[in-house]
């Protein structure tokens, strides 16, 4: 199956009611953990690099890895986007390689840390929609400011700072035209999310549920969305590791998120913890070993097994055969001619 319009796939998500976990990559191993957990759990997948990844792994090395990842897969439809573009060329430079999805996030400025004004956000979203829908890409757009700093990249903070408005969100949403809307509610990115387990009013979900409420039809996008387990968290610490005690996201307040609009779920760090565990594990128990893939293939195990568990809680699972993909000049020519919806449904207040 080639790669799939994340539009196409977030549309279906919609009709199902699910959400869709998008993933982190920046290696061979991490690609394919997530397409066994997809093959297991027959569920479509949103694949992602953030700048920082492609820089890592070279862009062509990684895109081709996905490219073999949709050959290898022909049953599971894949999105392949692009985490936090920092700019108009970032994004461009992600559409012209191939990937089907891009996320302009213009609510920062291009250095990727201080935070722009409305106006500036509006303008570099709306160029690149203009650019990758002619192209049949998808675009997320974001509004507010999350917290956190992850792969250099975030305003730091906690994530209370600059909470979406949901009346910027509807201009936004109206003036931008964009697929999806990554909002800001208190997610942070990164391991050390909160300093006390999280009791309902950590996140600020009422302001989710406002924000779908006026924009019914808008894909919203949960940024920083790991669980970081504490079984995780274990692992790591009594193999030799230093985590400090940290919370995550319940995967209750990201199903109360499925249930009000939100399609698209990213998950980094849960990701992250599984791998290191999964080799400190290694390196502690048989020091001799120096084989790396006799801790690589422990680590795709374990970060397979997190990513398969969350496309369950996500609900995404048993859902990759419900539809055929649509070619995206296809994507692009329905952009043309309207069929495919630029302009958000706004409930009235
Ligand atoms: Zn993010």
């Amino acid at each position: 199956m080639p790669l799939v319009s994340m539009r196409q796939l977030l549309d279906e998500a919609a009709k199902g009611g699910y959400g869709v976990g998008a993933f982190n990559v920046n290696d061979m191993e991490q690609i394919q953990a997530i397409m066994a957990a997809a093959k297991e759990t027959k569920s479509p997948v949103i694949v992602q690099a953030s700048r920082g990844a492609r820089q890592f792994a070279e862009d062509l090395y990684l895109f081709k890895l996905i490219q073999a990842a949709a050959e290898l897969n022909p049953e599971i439809p894949i999105a392949m986007h692009q985490d936090h573009g920092n700019s108009f060329e970032t994004c461009k430079s992600a559409i012209l390689l191939g990937y089907t999805s891009v996320m302009m996030d213009g609510s920062l400025k291009s250095d990727g840390k201080t935070p722009s004004t409305f106006e500036e956000n509006v303008e570099v979203t709306k160029k690149v929609v203009d650019f990758a829908h002619e192209r049949g890409v998808t675009v997320e757009g974001e509004i507010g400011v999350l917290g956190g700093v992850e792969d250099g990249h975030g305003a730091g903070g906690s994530g209370l700072e600059h909470i979406t408005d949901p009346d910027q969100a509807v201009e936004f949403a109206e003036r931008t035209g964009v697929d999806a809307l990554a909002i800001a509610i208190g997610t942070s990115h990164g391991a050390y999310k909160f300093s006390k387990k999280p009791d309902g009013s950590v996140l600020k979900m009422d302001v989710l549920i406002a924000i779908h409420k006026r924009l019914p039809n808008t894909h919203l996008v949960m940024h920083g969305s790991s669980s970081v387990p504490k079984d995780l968290q274990d692992i790591i610490n009594k193999y030799g590791g230093k985590l400090k005690e940290t919370w995550g996201v319940p995967v209750e307040e990201i199903q109360l998120g499925i249930r009000n609009g939100v399609r698209k779920v990213n998950v980094d760090t849960d990701n992250r913890l599984a791998i290191t565990g999964a080799i400190r594990k290694v390196f502690a128990e048989t020091p001799e070993k120096f084989d790396p893939r006799d801790y690589l293939k422990p680590a795709r195990e374990a970060m397979a097994k997190v990513v398969a568990l969350r496309m369950t809680q996500f609900g995404q699972a048993g859902h990759a055969g419900d539809y055929a993909p649509i070619d995206i000049k296809e994507i692009a020519k329905g952009y043309a001619d309207g069929t495919l919806s630029t302009h958000p449904l706004v409930a009235a207040k």
